[in-house]
């Protein structure tokens, strides 16, 4: 894809943006939710079903535009953009890639038509230790019986259907224990929202699976096949979240550069002032260098390689690591306003730090690097 292909997908992304999103930004991170019209909004413009191929009604995006779709989004209210990711991408990829027939026409489509899934693996016992879950999946029949707890799910109030990563053979299996199912909303799923720093009203929560009863044909691919099938929805969801914290970071610096030409000290904008310059331009530097590696992540996904694990984590820890340093280095530019609920950088900064958590840690992201460096993680792409 051309860079004026790029270009158009962001500026009609960011014309969206600032007409639906920019007057409610604050009121989404003050009450903790998305509103109804908002949502409708977003679904209808097909963010919900980025990766949907348009077979399936979907908009058929590479990652690559998906992420300058989630980085525009961000860049006025992360939470859609983290939304967007989670249903558009890490749900919808996996689906299209290892689903059967039948769960691409019924679980694509409805995402194309606007209703919105979730990603559930992290569990209260693990979250880095991904193949230690214990959620389990019983056979009965020609159903499974799913019991146990998720936590820290985006969208989970807002989803029609859940992937949910569930243990089908033995604890000490390990990942080789692991499915991957598709679990519809009904009465047996709990859900209940958390009250957390950032990306409020994204619907971060608890989700609980009471003894439900999923179709066999529901199971992704073969019984205990499913770990590897979440490492791949998180090769690509890690770069759109990264993506995300790009557009929290390209808020940032606008926020930094506008209010450093307002803002007079001294008899002059403090933009006048070397060491405020010092600082714009370190933000522009972090900026700039997380979307070259993002970008890069990302045709990396779209050229299907095999290294792709190495990529997207780079990027991913690259954007969490600058992103937090920039928006620090914003609210320092703005100074006590930037402390004040008054700014739009306290939101930012309270954001970003969930780049260095979600979708595997810093600490993960680092293990992967070295792991690829040893030849020890690729990519397997199914064949076409
Ligand atoms: C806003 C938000 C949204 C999220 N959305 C989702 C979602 O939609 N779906 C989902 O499934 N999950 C989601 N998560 C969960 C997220 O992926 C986990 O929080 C993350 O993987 C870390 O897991 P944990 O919180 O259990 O931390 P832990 O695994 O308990 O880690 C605690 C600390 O120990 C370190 N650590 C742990 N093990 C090791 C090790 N072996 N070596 C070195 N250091 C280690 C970690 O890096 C971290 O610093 C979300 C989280 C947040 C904050």
């Amino acid at each position: 894809m051309s860079g004026v292909d790029i270009e158009l997908v962001r500026s009609s992304v960011r014309e969206f943006s600032e007409k639906y999103l920019r007057p409610v930004a604050a009121r989404i991170d003050r009450e903790n939710i998305v509103p109804d019209d908002i949502i409708r909004s977003v679904a209808e413009m097909g963010y919900f079903a980025l990766r949907v191929p348009e077979e399936y009604g979907g908009p058929g995006l590479s990652l690559l535009e998906s992420v300058v779709v989630v980085e525009e989004l961000s860049r006025v209210s992360s939470a859609v953009g983290i939304m967007a990711t989670v249903s558009g991408d890490m749900v919808a990829f996996p689906i299209a890639l290892y689903g059967s027939e039948e769960q691409k026409e019924e679980y694509l489509s409805r995402l194309a038509k606007g209703e919105i899934g979730a990603f559930a693996l992290t569990e209260p016992c693990c979250g880095t230790d991904a193949a230690a879950v214990r959620t389990r999946a019983v056979r009965d029949g020609d159903e499974y019986i799913i019991t146990g707890e998720k936590v820290f799910i985006t969208n989970a109030p807002y989803a029609s259907f859940f992937l949910v990563a569930a243990r089908t053979g033995r604890v000490e299996d390990r990942h080789r224990g692991v499915s991957l199912f598709i679990v519809d909303k009904k009465p047996c799923v709990e859900v209940n929202k958390l009250e957390m720093m950032g990306y409020r009203g994204s619907g971060t929560s608890i989700v609980k699976f009471n003894d439900c009863r999923v179709p066999a044909e529901n199971l992704i691919g073969e019984e205990n096949s499913g770990f590897k099938k979440v490492m791949m929805a998180l090769n690509e969801g890690r770069i759109a979240t990264a993506a995300t914290g790009l557009g929290i970071m390209q808020a940032a610096l606008e926020e930094a550069l506008s209010y450093a030409q307002q803002r007079e000290s001294m008899g002059k904008p403090i933009i006048e002032h070397q060491m405020v310059q010092h600082m714009v331009a370190e933000i522009a530097r972090l900026v700039e260098t997380s979307r070259l590696m993002i970008y890069k992540a990302a045709e990396k996904a779209d050229e299907r390689s095999p290294d792709l694990p190495y990529w997207s984590s780079l990027a991913k820890l690259h954007a969490a690591t600058s992103g937090v340093e920039a928006v620090r280095l914003a609210m320092q530019v703005l100074g006590g306003i930037g402390y004040s609920k008054e700014s739009v950088v306290e939101r930012l900064y309270r954001d970003i730090k969930m780049i260095e958590i979600g979708d595997g840690t810093n600490e993960v992201q680092r293990m992967v690097i070295v792991k690829s460096l040893l030849g020890k993680v690729k990519a397997v792409w199914p064949s076409q």
